[in-house]
C-alpha cells in the first residue's frame, strides 16, 4: 500500500524525527522544510536586514490575506473570504457576535452539548455580553438531523457546529445542517478546526456563512499559529465588526478618530499580526498547493480503515472500544476509542514511541495525517498498542502521572 501510494513523497518534506510515529497532527502538526527555511529568511532577512521597511518591501502588510486565499482553496472560498488572524476563539467570538447582530429579534446559539469547550465558552461569553435574552441551546450527541429539527426555531439566531467531533472525529452533513439552519432564519458558523487540510471541504457548495479554523492542526503552522475566519462574499459588507481595531479600519494609516470598518473580509482583522508565526503558516500552507483533497481523503479513509481493521484482528482487550464512526464517510481523518485506562495507555504508548493523545473521560486518540504518514506507521502503531494492552504495562504508576498538557 505504502508503493501504491500517490502522496508517499510528501513526508520527505517533513522534519519529523526518526524513530517516531506521529499521530498527534490533529492537535500540533510537525516542522516543514519550507517553514524552516522561511523562518531563517523572515528572522535575518525580512525583520534582522529590512526592519521596518519589511511591512511593504516584503508584503508583511497583506501576507494574512495571501494565507487566507491558500487556505481559501483548501475549504471552498473564493479568494477575498477568508484571512488569516487571531486564534480560533477570538475569531469564533467575532463572528458569534456578529451573527447574533445580524439576527435582531433572535436571541438563540444552537450548538451541541458535546461541542469542544472553547466553542461553548465563547458562546456563553457573546449571551453575556449582549444580554437581552440571549441564550444556548444544547443538543445532546450523538446528534442527528431530527435533533437539530427540533432545535431550530424562530428564535434560533445562530447554529454553531464542529465539522469534525474533537473526541470522536464525527463528521457533519454541512450542506444538509446549513440548509436546515438557513430554513429556519439561522446563520451557521462552520468550527473547521479538525476539517482544514483533514479532508475536502466546501463552504460556498454548502452556502455556508461564516467560519473559522486552526493553523497549528492539519495545516501544520506551527505552535499557537494564528487561526483563520470566513465571511461568505454576501455578508462581508453587513457582518458587523465585533472587534473594532485600527488594522479592520478602511483607512488604517488615515490615523481618523472614528471607526469605519474595511470593506470585505479585511474588516475581521482587529491588530497587527504575528508576523513571525505567521509567516510559518504561510510556508507551511505551500505544500498544500500540490495536494489533491480528494486523493488526501482516500488516503487518510483508507488508513482509518486499516487502524480499525488491525485493531479488530489484534486486540484482545474487550474495554478498548471504538468511538469513532465505523463508515469511513462519516468519519474525520481520525479515529479514537476509548478505554478506562485511556491516559495510561497513552502514555506508555509516547513511550514506546508513538505518539497520540488522551482526552477526557477516557479517549484515546489517534491523527491521521495523510501527507507525512504512511500504512506501515499503522501497522506499527497497533502492534504497539496491542502489545501495551496484551502485558499490561500501561499500569506501572509513572504513566498515570497527570502533565498538564494531554
Ligand atoms: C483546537 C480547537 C480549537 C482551538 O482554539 P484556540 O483558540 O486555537 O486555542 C477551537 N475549536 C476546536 C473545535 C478545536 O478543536
Amino acid at each position: 500500500m505504502d508503493a501504491a501510494d500517490p502522496l508517499a513523497g510528501m513526508r520527505a518534506r517533513f522534519d519529523l524525527p526518526g524513530g517516531l510515529i506521529y499521530l498527534d497532527g490533529n492537535s500540533l502538526g510537525p516542522l516543514s522544510h519550507a517553514v524552516r527555511q522561511r523562518m531563517a529568511r523572515v528572522l535575518e532577512a525580512e525583520w534582522g536586514e529590512g526592519l521596518i521597511r519589511s511591512w511593504n518591501a516584503a508584503g508583511w502588510i497583506d501576507l494574512a490575506q495571501r494565507a487566507g486565499d491558500r487556505i481559501g482553496r483548501l475549504i471552498g472560498a473564493e479568494p477575498g473570504e477568508v484571512i488569516v488572524a487571531d486564534s480560533t476563539s477570538i475569531n469564533l467570538f467575532k463572528v458569534l457576535v456578529g451573527a447574533l447582530r445580524m439576527r435582531p429579534g433572535r436571541s438563540v446559539i444552537v450548538t451541541e452539548a458535546g461541542n469542544f469547550p472553547t466553542d461553548l465558552y465563547m458562546a456563553q461569553g457573546s449571551v453575556a455580553l449582549l444580554g437581552q435574552g440571549h441564550h444556548i441551546r444544547l443538543v445532546e450527541a450523538p446528534a442527528d438531523l431530527d435533533a437539530f429539527r427540533d432545535a431550530l426555531d424562530e428564535d434560533c439566531a445562530v447554529l454553531m457546529l464542529t465539522q469534525v467531533d474533537y473526541r470522536s472525529g464525527r463528521l457533519h452533513d454541512m450542506a444538509a445542517l446549513t440548509r436546515l439552519a438557513q430554513d429556519r432564519g439561522a446563520l451557521v458558523i462552520w468550527d473547521l478546526a479538525h476539517s482544514a487540510g483533514a479532508l475536502p471541504v466546501d463552504l460556498n457548495a454548502a452556502g455556508a456563512d461564516l467560519a473559522v479554523g486552526c493553523g497549528y492542526k492539519y495545516l501544520n503552522g506551527g505552535p499557537g499559529a494564528p487561526a483563520f475566519i470566513y465571511v461568505a462574499h454576501r455578508h462581508q459588507a453587513e457582518i458587523p465588526a465585533t472587534l473594532s481595531g485600527w488594522l479592520g479600519h478602511a483607512q488604517p494609516f488615515a490615523f481618523e478618530p472614528e471607526y469605519r470598518p474595511a470593506p470585505g473580509i479585511l474588516r475581521q482583522v482587529c491588530g497587527t499580526p504575528p508576523i513571525l508565526s505567521l509567516a510559518a503558516l504561510d510556508a507551511a500552507l505551500e505544500i498544500w498547493d500540490a495536494v489533491d483533497m480528494d486523493v488526501l481523503r482516500n488516503k487518510s479513509q483508507a488508513l482509518g480503515q486499516l487502524f480499525i481493521d488491525l485493531v479488530d484482528r489484534d486486540v484482545q482487550d474487550p474495554e478498548l472500544r471504538l468511538i469513532s464512526p465505523r463508515d469511513p464517510d462519516q468519519r474525520g481523518s481520525q479515529v479514537a476509542f476509548s478505554h478506562p485506562g485511556g491516559y495510561g495507555i497513552v502514555q506508555a504508548l509516547i513511550q514506546a514511541g508513538v505518539i497520540g493523545d488522551f482526552r477526557q473521560p477516557d479517549v484515546l486518540r489517534f491523527g491521521l495525517a495523510p501527507l507525512y504518514l504512511g500504512y506501515a506507521d499503522i501497522w506499527d502503531a497497533v502492534r504497539a498498542l496491542a502489545g501495551i494492552l496484551a502485558d499490561g504495562q500501561w499500569r506501572r504508576p509513572e504513566f498515570a502521572q497527570r502533565a498538564a498538557v494531554t
